[in-house]
């Protein structure tokens, strides 16, 4: 029997992508999930939505539970 081995697996959901939703976001602002993101996934153009990195981000949360708009979603 094969077991799986979980230290490998670095992100902790790792079925879900983390997406950014534009109409959410008031593209107004530095976006404050950059400076809480762990790994440095976010970037941002102007006060344009976030931008996400798929291969640095490990699936967090952090940054949907800091978007008081919910711009951010793990889906
Ligand atoms: S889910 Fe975590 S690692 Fe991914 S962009 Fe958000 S804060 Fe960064």
């Amino acid at each position: 029997m094969q077991l799986h081995d979980a230290s490998k697996n670095t992100k902790k959901n790792a079925s879900a992508t983390l997406q950014v939703d534009p109409q959410r976001c008031p593209q107004d602002h530095v976006c404050p999930a950059m400076g809480i993101c762990p790994v440095g996934a976010l970037t941002q153009v102007g006060f344009a939505a976030p931008q996400v990195d798929d291969e640095k981000c490990i699936l967090c949360g952090k940054c949907v539970r800091l978007c008081p708009k919910g711009a951010l979603a793990l889906k």
